[in-house]
């Protein structure tokens, strides 16, 4: 890694992956490169693309033009939902190691599980990832999110396991489901809408926290999934939040300040995104 005081977590095949990052969801693909390249400009290295978000090529544009070493940045995207079966999956990683420039990546997931669709099998698709390490073109693969029975699944099925599996977490979805049964199997988690898209920002609870250590609200959140061991990448498309996203390793969190936080979970009732298990839209 470069300069940063950004700790690493380890990944259960041998590698590791900046605990922080940056997420380029909803960043539109004609302003990607920039934005990315001020992501880069104030320290990230980790990048969370996916093939759904239309953005690869902004992020390889900024790859190339940022002149970072290839070994001091750390990519992951995604397979996109159309693409489950095995050949089109092929299709879809060529042109994901295209649009970012690439003859590697670090980590590539299948972004959705769609037990609906593709007649529940999401098990050869899981097996064509493996494929990807197996050439040397993806250097891990994981899922995103994968309920505890799909995990169960597909490990027990092909005996890969994931490194991590992304899904949804905050203040208000502690998702332990989840969060537990990727942890059974020593499969890291992924935090994504790590501050809700902002909906956490105004919890009393948590900004009664932030005013005692002189952070924000976003600060104190980022840090309570750090201090849980998640994997964490807020998106903004403004460098001054960049920069406050990012300044999150000077100060800790009391045992007692992540219990308050974890106690703001609502359930299902806060849940932001859809559910895996009924999900399955494929965009045109
Ligand atoms: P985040 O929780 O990261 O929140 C992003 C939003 O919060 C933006 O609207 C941003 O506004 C705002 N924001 C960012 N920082 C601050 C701050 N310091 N103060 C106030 N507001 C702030 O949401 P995301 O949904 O983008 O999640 C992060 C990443 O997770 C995604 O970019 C993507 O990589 C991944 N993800 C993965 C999913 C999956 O299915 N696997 C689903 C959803 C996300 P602005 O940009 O205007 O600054």
């Amino acid at each position: 890694m470069a300069d940063t005081n950004i700790p690493s977590i380890a990944l259960n095949d041998g590698t590791a992956i900046p605990q922080l990052g940056f997420g380029v969801y909803q960043v539109p693909p004609d302003q990607t490169a920039e934005v990315t390249t001020a992501a880069f400009e104030v320290g990230y290295r980790h990048i969370d693309t996916a093939q759904m978000y239309r953005n690869e090529a902004g992020v390889g544009e900024a790859i190339r033009s940022s002149g970072i070493p290839r070994e001091e940045l750390y990519i992951t995207s995604k397979l996109n939902n159309g693409f489950h079966r095995p050949d089109d999956a092929r299709r879809a990683f060529d042109a994901t190691l295209e649009k970012l420039g690439l003859d590697r990546i670090d980590l590539f997931l299948i972004h959705w599980p769609l037990p609906t669709r593709y007649d529940g099998d999401y098990v050869s698709t899981w097996r064509t990832l493996a494929e990807f390490v197996e050439d040397g073109r993806a250097t891990s693969i994981g899922v995103s999110n994968f309920q505890p029975a799909h995990l169960d699944r597909i490990i027990e099925e092909t005996g890969v396991r994931p490194v991590v599996n992304q899904i949804e977490v905050h203040p208000y979805f502690a998702n332990e489901d989840a969060r537990a049964a990727s942890h059974r199997h020593q499969v890291s988690v992924e935090a994504w809408s790590p501050i809700a898209q902002g909906g956490v920002l105004g919890d009393p609870v948590i900004g009664q926290i932030a005013e005692t250590h002189g952070k924000t609200p976003a600060q104190v959140t980022l840090r309570w999934h750090i201090e849980r061991g998640d994997i964490v990448f807020p998106k903004s498309m403004h460098a001054e939040r960049m920069r406050e996203n990012f300044e999150i390793f000077d100060f800790s969190l009391t045992p007692d300040e992540v219990a308050a936080i974890s106690g703001l979970d609502k359930g299902e009732a806060g849940r932001t995104g859809p559910n895996p298990d009924t999900f399955d839209w494929i965009p045109d």
